[in-house]
């Protein structure tokens, strides 16, 4: 039998709020008993223009976890939520100015990753899922890019929100890092369904949703991380995966026999030691 309290699960994209939901302590409490081991916490979006703010409460968080609940490991990405471009533009701002802005942001944003050893990473960083206009499709890409260079500069990780996850995405996220000397196997396409064969084709890493795509993910290949997306928003119950469904999903995926124990270290521990440059316990 697998030892399940062992292995060191981590859910790769996660997001609390202690205004709207559990907060922090709570979240990763849950989790731990459930059996996961590890969280990587991105900031939320702010929705109100004020890019930076997200990224501070996000260290107050980690650091209230990693103060607070014994046998969880946590790390951060911090970015600018590709969304927030709309938001401002509704609020009446120039998409010129909105770029100066996002840059500005994105800027504090590598200062912090070079100054906190439990910051991993660059993001949620890219387009919005929704359609927008020809100029706004532009400048996200263009942010993008911003992005990608920064992560090539201290050479960490890049989560990358995207419209959707197909082939077509996982070869331009590929030669867009490639355009500006950005290693793609650093780059992590978040909210993935079973795309690893793309991912082994593009070198780009995908991040799957642990419900039913990651069943058929893990018979193909073991490069991925698994993910969420919890936004621990009380008032959206359901709105995403609980923040139990990473180490559940593992259970299952063990006693169906699609991953054997070796399996889960791979994909739990392994692949987020070498995405992220950390050794976990
Ligand atoms: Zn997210």
């Amino acid at each position: 039998m697998v030892d399940i309290e062992n292995i060191p699960i981590t859910d790769n994209h996660v997001h609390v709020d202690s205004r709207r939901g559990y907060g922090a302590e709570k979240v990763a409490k849950i989790f731990k008993s459930a059996g996961g081991k590890t969280l990587i916490l991105l900031n939320k979006p702010s929705f109100k223009g004020d890019l930076t703010t997200p990224m501070d409460i996000l260290i107050r968080d980690i650091e209230t976890i990693r103060k607070n609940v014994e046998g969880v490991e946590v790390y951060g990405l911090v970015g600018v939520h590709p969304c927030e471009i709309t938001t401002m533009l509704e609020r009446g701002k120039s998409l010129d100015c909105i770029k100066e802005k996002v840059i500005d942001a994105l800027n504090y944003a590598r200062k912090l990753v070079e100054e906190h050893h439990f910051l991993v990473g660059i993001g949620e960083v890219g387009r919005p899922h929704f359609k927008v206009s020809e100029d706004i499709w532009r400048t996200s890409n263009e942010i993008l890019l911003y992005s990608m260079e920064i992560a090539r500069d201290i050479g960490c990780a890049l989560q990358i929100h995207g419209e959707s996850a197909s082939e077509e995405q996982f070869r331009e996220f590929r030669d867009m890092a490639r355009s500006v000397n950005l290693n793609p196997e650093k780059v992590i396409k978040h909210h993935c369904g079973d795309n690893v064969l793309e991912g082994e084709k593009y070198r780009i890493f995908p991040s799957i949703i642990a419900s039913k795509p990651v069943i058929e993910a893990a018979k193909k290949s073991l490069r991925f991380v698994m993910e969420t997306d919890y936004i621990d928003d009380l008032r959206r119950p359901g709105a995403v995966l609980g923040i139990k469904t990473v180490p559940r999903r593992t259970r299952k995926l063990l006693e169906m026999g699609i991953i054997d124990e070796e399996g889960a270290y791979r994909i739990h521990k392994e692949n987020i030691e070498k995405l992220y440059n950390i050794e976990l316990k």
